[in-house]
């Protein structure tokens, strides 16, 4: 049980950017590819992905959205039609100017994003009001050239989903931002146990185009926050460059008001560095590959008595729809195994040997607490499901308390400065609003304004911990991936 294992992991206390690196690629989650900054997503992190995915997927169809697909090429006219959209993309974006042998008569952009080709569909779409509203998602890669990388968090291709929709109001587009934000949330504190704070950008973080745009910001194990979502009211923005107009309930031609929001492989690193340890990954039982590993002990006839036993468990717990994995492996130790579990992130380990067979019941560990309980065969699936909603419970309730520890309310810049040093979490101050005080800020401290959440205290009385005048807003700030 004392054995130990090296697992080439860097501790995070060391540096916790190689701790990172290494778990991705020795959990095998991605590894580098031939094209520079763009990764592969290898068998165990893709299936995280997809039950990332499908547990998105489910949320956005059951708030009315339906799934399409869209071409991967833009025409450069298109990219150019709205004036803070191109200024915002064109220089992360990569160019297709030849096909096959021929030059192209008009250039064609690998898609950063697909707002102008929604639009151009969307006006040859809506025609009347009772078209609306047009609520269309599509998961779908997207490539913004990065001149810096790192796998999952910031990759020239990555993978993600894109809702696009448009309205008859106003109030229905704002109403539409904000449940996906809300969405987002959920999905985000649910099945990733990973809390987030819901708010407003400011003016100079907004996306290019857009009249609002809302994000969710986690904080990573290290101090710094990962923006993990966002959804934008486009306003009439892209509406009027796109002429996408209806016919209205009074018969007047309007133009919509649209929405885009979007979440990336970014959440795979966004769960890595919220719950894992110098052991490896964590993770959390809804999107965990395994919930549950069976290590048979190999001692005497095992494979007559153990591993029949095994099987037989593996199937009872399949039945009751837990992802379990059976390592009978005889070229491994079970103390291997361990490790190699522990490192992958598996949230419960049955270790099953002949005296466990002979008491009739099973040696259970938990990868979150390390705890180790012998539990009964008898009723043994439905323990395990218990087991693995605490365990999800109990991982959101340890980021959560680690986000109050780390979050700070200053109210002077040299209290800011200080907050700022080392590894900061989440720093609280009153702000005036203005583009000046934030960008001053982000050059002295390299804090960003990651958002202005719905349910900060009012600012009235305070002032501005950068220029000293009355504060509008409480803003959050961080040091940011
Ligand atoms: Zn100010």
């Amino acid at each position: 049980m004392a054995e130990t294992f090296v697992t080439e992991i860097t501790p995070q206390s060391t540096d916790y950017s190689r701790w990172y690196l290494d778990v991705v690629r020795k959990a095998e989650l991605a590894d580098y590819s031939p094209v520079k900054g763009c990764m592969v997503i290898r068998p165990y992190g893709y299936a995280i992905w997809e039950h990332i995915q499908r547990g998105l997927d489910d949320r956005i169809k059951a708030t009315g959205h339906v799934n399409a697909y869209f071409p991967l090429f833009i025409p450069e006219s298109l990219l150019m039609r709205e004036a803070k959209h191109v200024e915002g993309f064109a220089p992360q974006v990569a160019w297709v100017t030849k096909g096959g042998d021929e030059e192209l008569e008009e250039k064609l952009i690998v898609r950063p994003t697909s707002e102008t080709i929604f639009g151009v569909m969307y006006q040859k779409w809506i025609q009347s009001w009772r078209d609306l509203p047009l609520l269309i998602n599509q998961w779908a890669n997207v490539v913004r050239w990065e001149k810096v990388t790192r796998p999952f968090l910031r990759t020239t291709e990555f993978l993600w989903q894109e809702g696009h929709t448009a309205h008859e109001t106003a109030d229905e587009a704002q109403e539409e931002t904000l449940k996906i934000l809300n969405l987002y949330a959920e999905f985000c504190e649910t099945v990733l146990a990973m809390p987030v704070v819901k708010g407003q950008k400011s003016d100079s973080e907004k996306f290019a185009g857009a009249s609002n745009t809302y994000s969710i910001e986690a904080l990573m194990g290290d101090g710094r926050a990962l923006q993990a979502g966002t959804s934008h009211n486009l306003g009439q923005n892209f509406a009027k460059a796109f002429e996408i107009q209806f016919q209205g309930r009074d018969k007047t031609l309007q133009y919509v008001w649209t929405t885009s929001w979007g979440v990336t492989t970014r959440l795979v690193g966004g769960l890595i560095m919220t719950h894992g340890d110098d052991s490896g990954l964590v993770l959390p039982p809804s999107v965990a590959p395994w919930q549950v590993v069976i290590v048979p002990i190999p001692r005497g006839n095992w494979k007559e008595t153990v591993l029949p036993a095994c099987e037989t468990i593996r199937g009872q717990l399949q039945a009751a729809g837990i992802r379990v994995k059976l390592d009978a492996d005889e070229s491994q130790t079970p103390g291997w195994k361990y490790a190699e579990y522990e490192m992958r992130g598996v949230p419960l380990r049955l270790e099953i040997g002949p005296k466990d067979i002979e008491k009739n019941s099973v040696f259970a560990a938990r990868r979150d607490t390390r705890q180790k309980q012998s539990l009964p065969m008898e009723g043994l699936a439905d323990r395990i499901k218990e087991l693995l909603a605490e365990i999800q419970a109990s991982l959101l309730s340890k980021a959560l308390a680690f986000r109050e520890e780390h979050t700070s309310r200053v109210s002077s810049y040299d209290e800011f400065k200080r907050a700022m040093e080392g590894r900061p979490g989440f720093v609280v101050a009153p702000w005036c609003e203005s583009a000046t005080c934030e960008a001053e800020i982000k050059a002295e401290t390299q804090a960003t304004i990651r958002n202005i959440p719905f349910v900060a205290a009012p600012a009235s009385g305070k002032t501005c911990i950068r220029c000293g005048k009355p504060a509008t807003a409480h803003a959050w700030f961080a040091k940011a991936y």
